[in-house]
Protein backbone atom coordinates (compact mmCIF):
# COMPACT_ATOMS: atom_id res chain seq x y z
CA UNK A 1 0.00 0.00 0.00
CA UNK A 2 2.47 2.72 1.12
CA UNK A 3 4.70 2.41 -2.10
CA UNK A 4 1.62 2.92 -4.04
CA UNK A 5 2.05 6.50 -2.32
CA UNK A 6 5.52 6.61 -3.37
CA UNK A 7 4.95 6.31 -6.81
CA UNK A 8 3.88 9.50 -7.53
CA UNK A 9 6.90 11.37 -6.07
CA UNK A 10 8.06 10.72 -9.57
CA UNK A 11 5.03 11.52 -11.51
CA UNK A 12 5.81 15.66 -12.46
CA UNK A 13 5.25 16.78 -15.63
CA UNK A 14 7.99 18.38 -16.15
CA UNK A 15 7.18 20.83 -19.35
CA UNK A 16 4.73 22.89 -17.96
CA UNK A 17 6.76 25.73 -17.13
CA UNK A 18 5.06 28.96 -15.37
CA UNK A 19 5.18 31.82 -17.70
CA UNK A 20 3.72 34.41 -15.34
CA UNK A 21 5.97 37.42 -15.68
CA UNK A 22 6.89 38.69 -12.49
CA UNK A 23 9.27 41.04 -11.20
CA UNK A 24 12.91 39.65 -10.76
CA UNK A 25 14.17 38.62 -7.02
CA UNK A 26 10.99 39.81 -4.62
CA UNK A 27 12.15 40.49 -1.20
CA UNK A 28 8.86 41.08 0.10
CA UNK A 29 6.81 38.36 1.52
CA UNK A 30 2.84 38.67 1.40
CA UNK A 31 0.40 36.83 3.83
CA UNK A 32 -1.95 35.32 2.26
CA UNK A 33 -5.15 34.92 4.78
CA UNK A 34 -7.85 32.90 4.53
CA UNK A 35 -10.66 31.57 6.20
CA UNK A 36 -10.05 27.70 7.53
CA UNK A 37 -13.72 25.08 7.10
CA UNK A 38 -13.82 23.77 10.29
CA UNK A 39 -13.23 20.43 9.57
CA UNK A 40 -9.78 20.54 7.98
CA UNK A 41 -7.22 17.85 8.75
CA UNK A 42 -3.85 19.63 9.58
CA UNK A 43 -0.98 17.42 9.29
CA UNK A 44 2.23 17.67 12.02
CA UNK A 45 5.15 18.75 10.50
CA UNK A 46 8.47 17.67 12.39
CA UNK A 47 11.04 19.87 11.13
CA UNK A 48 15.19 19.71 11.69
CA UNK A 49 16.68 22.98 10.60
CA UNK A 50 20.19 21.27 11.83
CA UNK A 51 23.32 23.23 11.14
CA UNK A 52 25.38 25.33 8.92
CA UNK A 53 23.01 26.96 5.77
CA UNK A 54 20.46 24.46 7.54
CA UNK A 55 18.50 27.49 9.00
CA UNK A 56 18.80 30.06 6.84
CA UNK A 57 17.04 27.63 4.11
CA UNK A 58 14.73 25.93 6.44
CA UNK A 59 13.13 29.89 7.36
CA UNK A 60 11.72 30.77 3.61
CA UNK A 61 10.90 27.00 3.26
CA UNK A 62 8.58 27.34 6.11
CA UNK A 63 7.26 29.98 5.52
CA UNK A 64 6.15 28.92 2.29
CA UNK A 65 4.81 25.95 3.21
CA UNK A 66 2.49 27.85 5.94
CA UNK A 67 1.47 30.78 3.17
CA UNK A 68 0.34 27.71 1.20
CA UNK A 69 -1.46 26.20 4.09
CA UNK A 70 -2.68 29.27 5.12
CA UNK A 71 -4.06 29.84 1.81
CA UNK A 72 -5.30 26.35 1.05
CA UNK A 73 -8.93 25.26 2.43
CA UNK A 74 -8.37 21.26 2.23
CA UNK A 75 -5.41 20.81 5.17
CA UNK A 76 -3.53 22.91 7.08
CA UNK A 77 0.26 22.26 8.39
CA UNK A 78 1.34 22.38 11.65
CA UNK A 79 5.04 22.66 12.64
CA UNK A 80 7.02 21.38 15.16
CA UNK A 81 11.03 22.84 15.39
CA UNK A 82 13.35 20.00 17.00
CA UNK A 83 16.62 19.84 18.21
CA UNK A 84 19.13 17.99 16.42
CA UNK A 85 22.40 18.25 14.88
CA UNK A 86 25.91 18.72 15.44
CA UNK A 87 25.72 22.33 17.05
CA UNK A 88 23.39 20.79 19.22
CA UNK A 89 26.04 18.11 20.06
CA UNK A 90 28.30 20.70 21.07
CA UNK A 91 26.13 22.57 23.51
CA UNK A 92 24.59 19.94 25.38
CA UNK A 93 26.68 15.98 24.41
CA UNK A 94 23.34 15.22 22.80
CA UNK A 95 23.25 14.92 18.82
CA UNK A 96 19.87 13.77 18.50
CA UNK A 97 17.63 13.79 21.99
CA UNK A 98 14.88 11.18 22.57
CA UNK A 99 12.77 13.60 22.51
CA UNK A 100 13.66 14.42 19.38
CA UNK A 101 13.36 11.16 17.63
CA UNK A 102 9.71 10.59 19.48
CA UNK A 103 8.03 13.40 18.61
CA UNK A 104 9.29 13.15 15.21
CA UNK A 105 8.48 10.01 14.77
CA UNK A 106 4.58 10.92 15.84
CA UNK A 107 4.75 13.50 13.29
CA UNK A 108 3.26 13.09 9.76
CA UNK A 109 6.28 13.66 8.09
CA UNK A 110 9.61 15.27 9.25
CA UNK A 111 11.39 17.55 7.02
CA UNK A 112 15.31 17.84 7.53
CA UNK A 113 17.45 20.67 5.83
CA UNK A 114 21.33 19.70 6.93
CA UNK A 115 23.23 18.24 9.98
CA UNK A 116 26.50 18.02 10.83
CA UNK A 117 29.96 20.19 11.19
CA UNK A 118 33.25 19.49 9.85
CA UNK A 119 34.87 20.36 13.06
CA UNK A 120 32.19 19.24 15.37
CA UNK A 121 32.70 14.97 15.96
CA UNK A 122 32.35 12.37 17.98
CA UNK A 123 35.31 10.99 20.07
CA UNK A 124 35.59 8.55 17.37
CA UNK A 125 36.14 11.21 14.84
CA UNK A 126 33.16 10.69 13.15
CA UNK A 127 30.62 13.42 12.22
CA UNK A 128 27.52 13.95 13.92
CA UNK A 129 25.02 12.33 11.42
CA UNK A 130 21.38 12.08 13.27
CA UNK A 131 20.02 12.37 9.46
CA UNK A 132 21.25 8.75 9.41
CA UNK A 133 20.26 7.69 12.73
CA UNK A 134 16.74 8.57 11.44
CA UNK A 135 16.85 6.32 8.73
CA UNK A 136 17.79 3.68 11.18
CA UNK A 137 15.27 4.06 13.56
CA UNK A 138 12.48 4.49 11.75
CA UNK A 139 13.50 1.47 8.41
CA UNK A 140 13.82 4.30 5.75
CA UNK A 141 14.71 1.66 3.58
CA UNK A 142 14.13 3.51 0.01
CA UNK A 143 16.19 7.02 -0.58
CA UNK A 144 14.50 8.48 -3.37
CA UNK A 145 16.78 11.01 -5.96
CA UNK A 146 14.87 12.08 -8.95
CA UNK A 147 17.50 13.67 -11.33
CA UNK A 148 15.59 15.96 -14.21
CA UNK A 149 17.20 18.05 -16.42
CA UNK A 150 14.81 19.66 -19.30
CA UNK A 151 15.45 19.99 -23.00
CA UNK A 152 17.02 23.11 -23.23
CA UNK A 153 17.61 23.35 -19.22
CA UNK A 154 21.09 25.11 -18.61
CA UNK A 155 23.42 22.53 -17.07
CA UNK A 156 27.09 20.93 -17.43
CA UNK A 157 25.96 18.99 -19.66
CA UNK A 158 25.10 20.04 -23.53
CA UNK A 159 22.18 17.26 -24.27
CA UNK A 160 21.65 16.46 -27.77
CA UNK A 161 18.34 17.44 -29.41
CA UNK A 162 15.50 16.58 -27.98
CA UNK A 163 16.98 14.65 -25.10
CA UNK A 164 16.33 15.43 -21.52
CA UNK A 165 17.16 13.72 -18.43
CA UNK A 166 14.54 11.76 -16.57
CA UNK A 167 15.58 8.95 -13.81
CA UNK A 168 15.17 8.31 -10.25
CA UNK A 169 18.44 6.55 -7.95
CA UNK A 170 16.68 4.76 -5.10
CA UNK A 171 19.39 4.01 -3.08
CA UNK A 172 19.17 1.64 -0.21
CA UNK A 173 19.10 3.66 3.04
CA UNK A 174 19.67 1.41 5.98
CA UNK A 175 22.24 -1.12 5.43
CA UNK A 176 25.09 -1.31 2.79
CA UNK A 177 28.51 0.13 4.07
CA UNK A 178 26.64 2.77 6.36
CA UNK A 179 25.25 -0.63 8.04
CA UNK A 180 28.69 -0.59 10.32
CA UNK A 181 28.36 3.07 10.96
CA UNK A 182 29.69 4.16 14.41
CA UNK A 183 31.47 0.57 14.89
CA UNK A 184 34.31 0.43 12.43
CA UNK A 185 37.40 -1.39 14.14
CA UNK A 186 40.31 0.12 14.24
CA UNK A 187 43.75 -1.07 15.97
CA UNK A 188 46.86 0.60 15.06
CA UNK A 189 47.72 -1.70 11.90
CA UNK A 190 43.90 -2.02 10.36
CA UNK A 191 40.61 -0.57 9.86
CA UNK A 192 37.28 -2.48 9.00
CA UNK A 193 33.80 -1.61 8.20
CA UNK A 194 31.32 -4.47 7.35
CA UNK A 195 28.78 -4.05 4.32
CA UNK A 196 25.24 -5.73 5.08
CA UNK A 197 22.99 -7.15 2.46
CA UNK A 198 19.82 -8.68 3.76
CA UNK A 199 17.43 -10.70 2.21
CA UNK A 200 14.47 -8.72 3.80
CA UNK A 201 15.59 -5.02 2.89
CA UNK A 202 16.56 -5.81 -0.33
CA UNK A 203 13.29 -7.47 -1.21
CA UNK A 204 11.18 -4.45 -0.16
CA UNK A 205 13.70 -1.91 -1.78
CA UNK A 206 13.32 -3.84 -4.90
CA UNK A 207 10.05 -3.91 -5.20
CA UNK A 208 9.75 -0.35 -4.24
CA UNK A 209 11.85 0.37 -7.18
CA UNK A 210 9.95 -1.93 -9.69
CA UNK A 211 6.75 -0.31 -8.50
CA UNK A 212 7.93 2.94 -9.07
CA UNK A 213 9.64 2.19 -12.99
CA UNK A 214 5.52 0.57 -13.07
CA UNK A 215 4.38 3.76 -11.88
CA UNK A 216 6.33 5.70 -13.94
CA UNK A 217 5.76 3.93 -17.31
CA UNK A 218 1.91 3.86 -16.81
CA UNK A 219 2.28 7.59 -16.79
CA UNK A 220 4.57 7.62 -19.66
CA UNK A 221 7.82 8.99 -18.48
CA UNK A 222 9.37 6.09 -18.82
CA UNK A 223 10.26 2.56 -20.40
CA UNK A 224 9.65 0.91 -17.64
CA UNK A 225 12.94 -0.88 -17.03
CA UNK A 226 15.27 -1.06 -13.73
CA UNK A 227 18.87 -1.33 -13.54
CA UNK A 228 20.87 -2.93 -10.35
CA UNK A 229 23.58 -0.96 -9.84
CA UNK A 230 26.25 -3.47 -7.85
CA UNK A 231 30.08 -4.89 -8.32
CA UNK A 232 28.82 -8.35 -8.78
CA UNK A 233 32.02 -9.27 -10.79
CA UNK A 234 34.38 -8.65 -7.25
CA UNK A 235 32.19 -9.23 -3.76
CA UNK A 236 29.80 -11.93 -2.94
CA UNK A 237 27.80 -9.60 -0.87
CA UNK A 238 26.69 -7.81 -4.47
CA UNK A 239 26.43 -11.15 -6.35
CA UNK A 240 23.99 -11.96 -3.62
CA UNK A 241 22.08 -8.65 -4.03
CA UNK A 242 22.01 -8.94 -7.14
CA UNK A 243 20.40 -12.70 -7.75
CA UNK A 244 17.90 -11.52 -4.93
CA UNK A 245 17.25 -8.49 -7.60
CA UNK A 246 16.59 -11.25 -10.03
CA UNK A 247 14.58 -13.34 -8.48
CA UNK A 248 11.68 -9.95 -7.45
CA UNK A 249 12.50 -9.17 -11.82
CA UNK A 250 10.61 -12.22 -12.39
CA UNK A 251 7.25 -10.80 -10.52
CA UNK A 252 7.38 -8.23 -13.13
CA UNK A 253 7.82 -9.59 -16.64
CA UNK A 254 5.88 -5.99 -17.90
CA UNK A 255 9.38 -4.37 -16.60
CA UNK A 256 12.70 -4.76 -18.26
CA UNK A 257 15.22 -5.78 -15.48
CA UNK A 258 19.00 -5.21 -16.35
CA UNK A 259 22.37 -4.83 -14.21
CA UNK A 260 24.63 -2.39 -14.47
CA UNK A 261 28.28 -2.28 -12.52
CA UNK A 262 28.77 0.51 -10.60
CA UNK A 263 31.58 2.03 -12.31
CA UNK A 264 30.38 1.95 -15.82
CA UNK A 265 27.14 3.18 -13.95
CA UNK A 266 29.19 6.50 -13.30
CA UNK A 267 30.68 6.70 -16.81
CA UNK A 268 27.20 6.39 -18.15
CA UNK A 269 25.59 8.67 -16.06
CA UNK A 270 27.71 11.43 -17.66
CA UNK A 271 28.01 9.98 -20.86
CA UNK A 272 24.08 8.95 -21.54
CA UNK A 273 21.93 10.02 -18.70
CA UNK A 274 18.92 9.65 -20.62
CA UNK A 275 18.77 6.12 -20.98
CA UNK A 276 18.15 5.31 -17.40
CA UNK A 277 14.49 4.96 -16.07
CA UNK A 278 14.89 3.60 -12.39
CA UNK A 279 18.04 2.59 -10.85
CA UNK A 280 18.44 0.43 -7.71
CA UNK A 281 21.89 0.38 -5.24
CA UNK A 282 23.44 0.15 -2.43
CA UNK A 283 24.02 2.28 0.36
CA UNK A 284 27.43 3.53 0.05
CA UNK A 285 27.33 3.22 -3.99
CA UNK A 286 23.87 5.23 -3.88
CA UNK A 287 25.29 8.23 -1.63
CA UNK A 288 28.15 8.63 -4.58
CA UNK A 289 26.19 8.43 -7.72
CA UNK A 290 23.18 10.70 -5.76
CA UNK A 291 26.06 13.50 -5.67
CA UNK A 292 26.64 12.42 -9.32
CA UNK A 293 22.96 12.94 -10.24
CA UNK A 294 22.98 16.00 -8.57
CA UNK A 295 25.86 17.49 -10.28
CA UNK A 296 24.17 16.30 -14.22
CA UNK A 297 21.32 18.76 -12.52
CA UNK A 298 23.49 21.99 -12.04
CA UNK A 299 24.70 20.76 -8.43
CA UNK A 300 23.62 20.02 -4.90
CA UNK A 301 21.59 23.49 -4.48
CA UNK A 302 19.15 22.03 -6.53
CA UNK A 303 18.60 18.47 -5.38
CA UNK A 304 15.98 17.38 -3.53
CA UNK A 305 15.48 13.63 -1.84
CA UNK A 306 12.99 11.75 0.43
CA UNK A 307 14.08 9.01 2.43
CA UNK A 308 10.81 6.22 2.61
CA UNK A 309 9.98 3.75 4.92
CA UNK A 310 6.39 1.80 5.18
CA UNK A 311 5.02 4.29 7.94
CA UNK A 312 7.93 7.64 8.29
CA UNK A 313 9.62 9.78 5.55
CA UNK A 314 12.06 12.42 5.80
CA UNK A 315 12.36 14.68 3.32
CA UNK A 316 15.97 16.80 2.67
CA UNK A 317 18.00 18.18 0.47
CA UNK A 318 20.73 16.35 -1.00
CA UNK A 319 23.56 18.56 0.49
CA UNK A 320 25.05 18.63 3.03
CA UNK A 321 25.48 21.80 6.06
CA UNK A 322 27.45 23.85 3.69
CA UNK A 323 29.65 25.62 6.42
CA UNK A 324 31.96 27.32 4.28
CA UNK A 325 28.93 29.92 2.94
CA UNK A 326 26.47 29.73 6.31
CA UNK A 327 25.69 32.78 7.68
CA UNK A 328 26.32 34.83 4.60
CA UNK A 329 22.60 34.58 3.14
CA UNK A 330 23.75 33.09 -0.25
CA UNK A 331 22.95 29.62 0.28
CA UNK A 332 20.78 28.19 -2.47
CA UNK A 333 17.16 26.84 -0.88
CA UNK A 334 15.61 25.50 -3.60
CA UNK A 335 16.68 21.60 -3.01
CA UNK A 336 14.94 22.32 0.60
CA UNK A 337 11.75 23.92 -1.36
CA UNK A 338 11.83 20.90 -4.00
CA UNK A 339 12.24 18.93 -1.07
CA UNK A 340 9.22 20.40 0.87
CA UNK A 341 7.23 19.62 -2.50
CA UNK A 342 7.96 16.62 -2.12
CA UNK A 343 6.64 16.01 0.87
CA UNK A 344 3.35 17.79 -0.01
CA UNK A 345 2.72 15.49 -2.93
CA UNK A 346 3.84 12.53 -0.52
CA UNK A 347 1.22 13.64 2.29
CA UNK A 348 -1.28 14.43 -0.59
CA UNK A 349 -0.95 10.69 -1.83
CA UNK A 350 -1.16 8.99 1.57
CA UNK A 351 -4.46 10.94 2.59
CA UNK A 352 -5.66 11.06 -0.79
CA UNK A 353 -5.97 14.94 -0.08
CA UNK A 354 -6.08 16.34 -3.92
CA UNK A 355 -5.40 20.05 -2.50
CA UNK A 356 -1.97 18.86 -0.87
CA UNK A 357 -1.18 17.43 -3.78
CA UNK A 358 -2.02 20.03 -6.01
CA UNK A 359 0.14 22.63 -3.92
CA UNK A 360 3.16 19.93 -4.21
CA UNK A 361 3.06 20.30 -7.69
CA UNK A 362 2.70 23.98 -7.66
CA UNK A 363 5.43 24.65 -5.54
CA UNK A 364 7.71 22.32 -7.80
CA UNK A 365 6.81 23.68 -10.98
CA UNK A 366 7.18 27.25 -9.24
CA UNK A 367 11.03 26.23 -8.42
CA UNK A 368 11.40 24.70 -11.95
CA UNK A 369 10.02 28.01 -13.39
CA UNK A 370 12.36 30.14 -11.67
CA UNK A 371 15.17 28.20 -12.45
CA UNK A 372 14.36 27.59 -15.71
CA UNK A 373 13.92 32.08 -15.98
CA UNK A 374 17.60 32.54 -14.87
CA UNK A 375 17.12 36.14 -14.07
CA UNK A 376 17.21 35.29 -10.04
CA UNK A 377 19.49 32.53 -9.39
CA UNK A 378 21.47 31.98 -6.54
CA UNK A 379 25.54 32.09 -6.88
CA UNK A 380 25.98 28.02 -6.87
CA UNK A 381 23.92 28.34 -10.04
CA UNK A 382 25.99 31.45 -11.61
CA UNK A 383 23.80 34.10 -10.36
CA UNK A 384 24.33 36.78 -7.70
CA UNK A 385 20.49 36.50 -5.92
CA UNK A 386 20.97 35.76 -1.75
CA UNK A 387 18.97 32.74 0.16
CA UNK A 388 15.91 35.28 0.54
CA UNK A 389 15.70 36.47 -2.97
CA UNK A 390 15.49 33.28 -4.66
CA UNK A 391 12.99 31.97 -2.21
CA UNK A 392 11.40 35.08 -3.03
CA UNK A 393 10.96 34.66 -6.62
CA UNK A 394 9.15 31.36 -6.00
CA UNK A 395 6.84 33.54 -3.38
CA UNK A 396 6.30 36.06 -6.27
CA UNK A 397 5.53 33.04 -8.76
CA UNK A 398 2.68 31.45 -6.24
CA UNK A 399 1.06 35.06 -5.45
CA UNK A 400 0.59 35.81 -8.65
CA UNK A 401 -0.82 32.34 -9.48
CA UNK A 402 -3.46 33.47 -6.33
CA UNK A 403 -3.86 37.03 -7.51
P1 LIG B 1 27.72 16.03 3.55
O1 LIG B 1 28.88 15.11 3.66
O2 LIG B 1 27.08 16.38 4.85
O3 LIG B 1 26.74 15.64 2.49
P2 LIG B 1 29.48 17.65 2.05
O4 LIG B 1 30.75 17.72 2.81
O5 LIG B 1 29.37 16.70 0.91
O6 LIG B 1 28.28 17.42 3.06
P3 LIG B 1 28.08 20.06 1.42
O7 LIG B 1 27.84 20.65 2.73
O8 LIG B 1 26.92 19.45 0.74
O9 LIG B 1 29.28 19.05 1.49
O10 LIG B 1 28.75 21.15 0.46
C1 LIG B 1 29.49 20.81 -0.70
C2 LIG B 1 29.70 22.08 -1.51
O11 LIG B 1 28.44 22.46 -2.11
C3 LIG B 1 30.15 23.25 -0.68
O12 LIG B 1 31.06 24.02 -1.42
C4 LIG B 1 28.90 24.03 -0.42
O13 LIG B 1 29.10 25.41 -0.25
C5 LIG B 1 28.08 23.77 -1.68
N1 LIG B 1 26.65 23.74 -1.35
C6 LIG B 1 25.99 22.77 -0.72
N2 LIG B 1 24.70 23.10 -0.57
C7 LIG B 1 24.55 24.31 -1.12
C8 LIG B 1 23.44 25.20 -1.28
N3 LIG B 1 22.21 24.90 -0.83
N4 LIG B 1 23.65 26.38 -1.88
C9 LIG B 1 24.87 26.71 -2.36
N5 LIG B 1 25.94 25.92 -2.25
C10 LIG B 1 25.80 24.73 -1.64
Amino acid sequence: MALRYLLRFFTYALNNTLSTPIANCPAVPQTIEKVKPEMTDTYEIAVFEGDGIGPEITAPTVALLKDMAAAATGYDLSFTTLPAGAGHYARTGESLPKDSLRIAGEADAILLSAMGLPDVRYPDGTEISPQIELRMAFNLFAGIRPVNVRPGQAGPLTLPEGREIDFVLVRESTEGLFYSMGSGEVTETEARETLRITREVSEQLFRFAFDLARGRKAEGRGPGRVTCVDKANVFRAFAFFRGIFDEIAADYPDLVADHAYVDATALWMVQKPWDFDVMVTENMFGDILSDLGAGLMGGLGVAPSADIGLKQAVFQPCHGSAPDIAGQGVANPHAMILSAAMMLDWLGIKHDNAAMRADGARLREAVEAVIARGDCLTRDLGGTAGTDAAAGAVRALLDAQSA
